[in-house]
């Protein structure tokens, strides 16, 4: 059976990604996002999730009656075979965070790139060292509490800011939260699959352009066009703000007067938490080789942690 591409070969260039594996950990709410991938040319994918289908996934996850009681990553892999019957899929039905470094280089080795479609903390966290100590490009994606807006993060060898420089004081609140015995992981509840959707538009083109980086396509520009402005976040309802602030206003620069600004607005954010600072990880897996500069300013006098700007 034939996939003809060639409605889409201007904006995303097959040939390349034809080549590549896709490693996805946290299916369930990746399933639109994994079988659009498969439409656009992607043949070789790794499916992570320990979950089984069950009947409250149907209302928003891109599952069927006849998934319910199956593992959600063999779920998907059947679809994307209906799809395309040459995709080529493995499926891994266990918990990411248990994995050990050697599972991981022995399953993931050959991975072009990395989605983590997951709300569970520890697994982004866990995410953020594979792609760093590997050098292997990576998505993040997060609905924020009631799919009032989420925020795709990305990050390849050539960006200075990991995902953990960039949240680190998440990182920080959610190890506070853990040493009292709490979860900070977003409640899913009240996301619908239109919010997951709309988050799924903005992060498959991203992967596409991870995967196809530098091409002479629409999607192979779109990581040049970002530069570092790696934190992508967007509102979906009207009244979202974070501590007060009606951030994607302000970012944009939209008066309050202005009454024509609604919602569905992204913008892309080089450094949300003016940190400045290089993250642990970075100092772990990166070293002052990799990162000789950061923003711009020397990451650090030998043995001192850079100074942080506020
Ligand atoms: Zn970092």
């Amino acid at each position: 059976m034939k996939f003809d591409f060639s409605r889409i070969k201007r904006t995303v260039d097959v040939a390349k990604l034809r080549d590549a594996t896709v490693v996805v950990i946290g299916n369930g709410g990746a399933v639109d996002l994994i079988a659009n991938l498969g439409r656009s040319g992607v043949t070789k994918f790794k499916l992570l999730d320990k979950d089984i289908v069950t009947d409250a996934n149907l209302c928003r996850q891109g599952f069927e009656q006849a998934d319910i009681g199956r593992p959600k990553a063999e779920a998907v892999a059947d679809r994307l075979r209906r799809i395309n019957p040459e995709v080529e899929v493995t499926t891994l039905i266990c918990d990411f965070c248990e994995m050990t470094d050697e599972d991981i280089d022995r399953e993931f080795g050959d991975a072009d790139l990395f989605i983590f479609a997951t709300d569970h903390f520890p697994a982004q966290a866990r995410g953020n060292q594979v792609a760093l100590r590997l050098q292997k490009p990576a998505l993040w994606l997060g609905m924020y509490a009631d799919g009032v807006g989420g925020e795709v993060v990305f990050w390849h060898p050539g960006i200075d800011a990991c995902y953990r420089c960039l949240v680190e004081k998440r990182f920080l609140a959610h190890e506070l939260a853990k040493a009292t015995g709490q979860s900070l992981d977003p409640p899913s509840d009240g996301c619908t699959i239109f919010d997951i959707g709309f988050l799924d538009a903005i992060a498959g083109p991203l992967a596409i352009g991870l995967l196809t980086r530098g091409s002479d396509s629409r999607y192979g520009k779109l990581i040049g066009a970002l530069g570092d402005r790696n934190f992508i976040q967007t509102q979906i309802d009207p009244d979202w703000t974070i501590n007060g602030r009606r951030v994607v206003r302000e970012k944009l620069g939209v008066p309050d007067a202005c009454k024509e600004f609604f919602a569905w607005n992204t913008i892309a954010r080089t450094d949300p938490e003016s940190g400045f600072k290089v993250c642990p990880d970075c100092e772990q897996f990166r070293g002052d080789a990799a990162v000789p500069f950061f923003h711009g300013m020397p990451i650090r006098m030998p043995g001192k942690r850079p100074a942080t700007q506020n």
